[in-house]
């Protein structure tokens, strides 16, 4: 076998295993292969198709021609991890020092990578929501972690308590959360979160919460679960500048918690890509310290954009689900007459010309049959191309 068989593993937890052994295509390589092969639009891949603000983008082109181009220190420039820290005092009241306890990553998901190779051993369990973000489950699986889920439950998928309290025990090591939620845009209310804390005290387990969403909620608060009593020391918070800012090909990220455990994250960094991204680094220092205007804007133009797909699938004959934060929608398709939302998604370029993911990419195959007719959207997009998207999918209805 050529792979390995950790990547294997990996591949497995990640749900790309073909049955002869070998990886196929993540589902959103497939669709994005589909959107450009058909001229379809791409509502399937989470990127923005305008540019972020010219304050940020211009600061990186002076980086660059300051000749910010070498490589960085190891835990990230001192500019951006000051700014990360400022920011977490401006908008959470968290104090953070920026000397042990910022680490600046490769993306969030190498913070991912970082956090939960770095702090997981075998046999250890790792508890998350389903659906899930696809690069959990490949980490998990890589750290040869037991992965345990719990179900996000329709019409509003936030999790049931008792759905928690059992899926913690003494051998979980970390509870991963999302929040705000990529693929379903639910956003835990404030009796979740408390619980989740209760149960990492009680089971002795570490907090890894994936916050990349934090700007883009609809009108309910961002509450980082850091903020809560009894999380702190206990908490790893990852983020990134790629949605906040509309620069997804930057993969600037950060991850915040207790020295201690910023150590241990950064003893798997250093080998992974040891830094990156030299000249926007301090690009996205200055996105961070944008005026309240910026994130006010962000949020309202994103609540604007949710509002015109959501009232466009409705009308297609979708049942929609209401999204409260993030790039996504999720839209039952089974009203229309289509129970398979994977078949659906790989006929919908011919059908309607929009390209979009069915969520059960996100679950594993036990849970993907719950989630069969269910397909994610994404809407940060121009206007112009959701409405015109929109009225294309109204075909399907006919
Ligand atoms: C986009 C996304 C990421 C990846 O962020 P990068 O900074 O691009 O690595 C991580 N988690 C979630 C939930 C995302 O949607």
């Amino acid at each position: 076998m050529l792979i390995s068989g950790a990547w294997q593993n990996a591949a497995a937890g990640a749900g790309l295993l073909a049955p002869d052994g070998t990886i196929r295509a993540t589902i959103f390589a497939e669709m994005s292969a589909l959107a450009e092969a058909t001229g379809a639009i791409n509502l399937g891949q989470g990127f923005p198709d305008e540019d972020g603000p010219d304050e940020v983008l211009d600061a990186a082109r002076r980086a660059i021609k300051k000749g910010v181009n070498q490589y960085p220190p190891g835990r990230g420039s001192v500019g951006l991890r000051e700014a990360i820290a400022a920011h977490q005092k401006r908008f959470y009241d968290i104090e953070v020092d920026p000397e042990r306890e910022v680490l600046v990553t490769a993306g969030a998901t190498e913070a991912l990578a970082a956090t939960i190779l770095g702090l997981v051993d075998d046999g250890d369990e790792v508890v998350t929501l389903e659906p899930f973000y696809d690069a959990y489950g490949a980490l998990i699986a890589l750290s040869r972690a037991e992965h345990r889920t719990v179900p996000l439950r329709l019409p509003d998928f936030l999790p049931d308590h008792d759905d928690l309290r059992k899926a913690v025990t003494d051998r979980t090591r970390l509870i991963v959360i999302n929040n705000p939620h990529n693929p379903t845009g639910a956003v835990l209310p404030l009796d979740t979160l408390e619980l989740i804390i209760e149960l990492a005290h009680e089971h002795d387990a570490l907090i890894v919460t994936d916050e990349v969403y934090e700007h883009l909620t609809f009108g309910l608060p961002h509450i980082p679960i850091a903020s809560l009593p009894g999380a702190w020391e206990r908490t790893l918070t990852i983020s990134s500048g790629g949605k906040t800012f509309s620069t997804t090909g930057w993969k600037i990220g950060w991850v915040t918690g207790p020295a201690k455990l910023i150590t241990a994250v950064l003893a798997v960094k250093q080998f992974l890509t040891y830094v990156n991204g030299a000249p926007f680094q301090p690009a996205i220092a200055t996105g961070l310290a944008l005026p309240d205007e910026y994130f006010e804007g962000i949020a309202t133009d994103l609540t604007n954009k949710r509002d015109v797909l959501s009232s466009g699938l409705t009308r297609a004959g979708f049942e929609v689900f209401p999204s409260e934060a993030s790039y996504f929608v999720v839209a039952d398709a089974a009203p229309l007459g289509y129970d398979n939302a994977v078949t659906l998604c790989r006929e919908l370029p011919e059908l309607a010309g929009v390209v979009a993911v069915p969520i059960s990419a996100f679950c594993h195959e036990e849970l993907a049959g719950e989630y069969a007719s269910l397909v994610r959207f994404a809407f940060c997009k121009r206007v112009e191309v959701l409405e015109l998207a929109a009225a294309q999918l109204a075909r399907l209805g006919r």
